[in-house]
């Protein structure tokens, strides 16, 4: 084990959790869960100030996963989230740290799915119950005795749910629990509708605020950019060919994550390297080594791996994924500008996160500017300047020492020396998008726009955000299907490709378009015999992890 992971081992969280989150690929608890999971473990309920972003999902996700009984095949948590949208992430979520504990299920309980397999769901036995309040009062009338067993509640965004006109389901919630459960509240912000529950329903509760103190930031030119999380590597690809940068660190949150991209970028040519807690400490000083000599011009590097790490050469960084609160994105960014020189950071902001932004320009003091993703033709004039740069000074001396071979060339080819000089061009480019039709061609990259001020809640969001990224329509006599294996699994659209084509016999055209997100992927597959593709699916693993393939259904 890393020192680093010793972050979360001294957490005195059951063992199995500690190993599913190191799998996961996490290397030490963010402020939030270092302040919160104590207090959940020992039984308290608890105010948590915290915004997407920070790791609060993992914050009572991990302690109350320690507190269950998984021989006990009944309801004990339930966890309320304004939205389908962030129902379904905390149950993935949940379902990743449970991983390696046996008999641990969860059931996500949301409107516009049918409501009977999710109450046979519930009554099977899952211990975790993560619902959106509207949905969980219409299984109440149904069985008011559903949450009978259920001693340990979280409401997740409630401040989100209020504004969502939640207030009376949530009353009807709390009716149908046991005085006696503990009970934890996540909220972005405090208002008096939102201290007023915790008043009635929480019993001497502690408060967890990750404190943030204003910080400056000079000489550093801040920017943000608005993408989708499944699309970031490619931005990055893309921001990379406009930014004029000597060396560059990027920050992301896994090891995996590190892995990914550098892999993304050597593949493009870059000189890049990962840094991350599993990378030996002579290892990682070469690494910072090469960096400072220029062997090296990109370290893609988690929070704990970068750590005191001072390079002068650094003009720029990433932060592809959002840092955990603002102080290590201040400190991230002060990894640039050193010695008074000046120094560019660039955030990458997903929908979902655009709160935890609002934070960071609240404490530093700055605005963080939005920038757009590069279009085609300025990625264009960005690579016919560099070719310019590479050649320009080759040109001052070629004629004399090579403009006779140039002569002879041309006379016995017998062509212009303008044909000649583009066939070298050809040669040299090779095979690189130099026209603006190709680079189109190249970058089906849909750009996000993001209206900024302030997030709209809830559904609104969640409605206005699927419109944005709406699944292309089904094939005819096609099924949409789901697993909660994406990218942060390290999964890829070849591997579940594969794993389909092998394991369930069908034939390539048989498979549609193939989504992978950040925590799940989406497969179009046959509807004819789909439930008989399904079963025979039932086993399959893909990168080391079970694919558990469900129909999935929208609206
Ligand atoms: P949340 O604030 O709960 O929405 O979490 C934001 C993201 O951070 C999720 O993608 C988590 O998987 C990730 N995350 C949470 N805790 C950690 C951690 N300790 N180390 C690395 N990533 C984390």
């Amino acid at each position: 084990m890393t020192q680093e992971t010793g972050g979360f081992a001294a957490l005195d969280l059951h063992p199995s959790i500690v190993a599913a989150v190191i799998a996961t690929g996490y290397e030490e608890p963010s402020a939030i869960q270092q302040q919160s999971i104590p207090i959940i473990l020992a039984g308290h309920d608890m105010i948590g100030q915290a915004q997407t972003g920070t790791g609060k999902t993992a914050a009572f996700a991990l302690p109350i996963l320690h507190r269950i009984d998984p021989s006990k095949r009944e309801p004990q948590a339930l966890i309320l989230a304004p939205t389908r949208e962030l129902a379904l992430q905390v149950a993935t979520a949940f379902e990743t740290y449970a991983k390696q504990m046996p008999g641990v299920t969860v059931v996500a309980v949301y409107g516009g799915a049918p409501m009977g397999p999710q109450l046979k769901a519930i009554r099977n036995g899952a211990q975790i119950v993560v619902a959106t309040p509207g949905r969980l009062c219409d299984h109440l009338r149904r069985d008011e005795k559903v949450l009978a067993t259920v001693n340990h509640l979280v409401l997740d965004e409630a401040d989100e749910m209020l504004k969502l006109g939640f207030m009376d389901d949530l009353e009807v919630i709390f009716k149908a629990m046991p005085e006696t459960r503990q009970t934890v509240l996540f909220s972005a912000t405090l208002p008096q509708s939102i201290r007023a529950i915790a008043e009635r329903h929480l019993r001497d509760p502690k408060h967890v605020k990750i404190q943030t103190k204003t910080q400056t930031v000079t000489a550093i030119e801040q920017a943000h950019l608005m993408v989708h999380a499944d699309q970031k590597v490619s931005a990055v690809l893309r921001l990379l060919e406009v930014e004029e940068f000597d060396a560059l660190i990027a920050f992301v949150r896994t090891k995996q994550a590190t892995l990914d991209l550098a892999s993304a970028l050597e593949a493009k040519g870059y000189k890049a390297a990962a840094l991350n807690g599993d990378i030996a400490q002579n290892q990682r000083e070469r690494v910072i080594d090469s960096l400072k000599d220029g062997r090296l011009d990109i370290v893609v590097a988690t929070d704990v791996a970068a750590r005191g790490l001072d390079v002068p050469r650094i003009t720029h960084v990433f932060n592809v994924d959002m840092p955990y609160d603002p102080e290590s994105y201040v400190h991230r960014i002060g990894r640039t500008g050193r010695a008074g020189r000046e120094g560019r950071a660039l955030l990458l902001v997903t929908p979902r996160e655009r709160r935890m932004l609002q934070v960071i320009e609240r404490v530093t003091g700055q605005k963080v500017a939005e920038v757009r993703l590069p279009n085609a033709q300025a990625v264009l004039d960005a690579r016919i300047k560099k070719l310019t740069n590479s050649l320009a000074p080759l040109v001052a001396d070629a004629e004399a020492t090579h403009g006779d071979l140039l002569d002879r060339l041309t006379a016995d080819i017998g062509c212009s020396p303008r044909a000649l000089a583009a066939a070298l061009l050809r040669k040299a480019t090779n095979g690189q998008a130099l026209t603006l039709e190709a680079v189109e061609k190249e970058q089906p990259l849909v750009p996000t726009s993001a209206p900024r001020g302030d997030r709209p809640a809830g559904e609104r969001s969640e409605r206005g955000e699927r419109e944005r990224r709406a699944p292309m329509p089904l094939g005819e006599g096609r099924a949409r299907c789901r697993t909660a294996l994406g990218a942060r699994d390290g999964i890829a659209a070849k591997n579940l490709l594969g794993a389909i084509l092998n394991e369930g016999g069908l034939a390539r055209e048989a498979i549609g378009r193939i989504q992978v997100r950040d925590s799940f992927s989406l497969v179009e597959l046959p509807e004819d015999g789909l439930e008989k593709l399904l079963t025979k699916l039932k086993d399959t693993r893909v990168a080391g992890k079970q694919l558990k393939l469900r129909r999935y259904r929208e609206d």
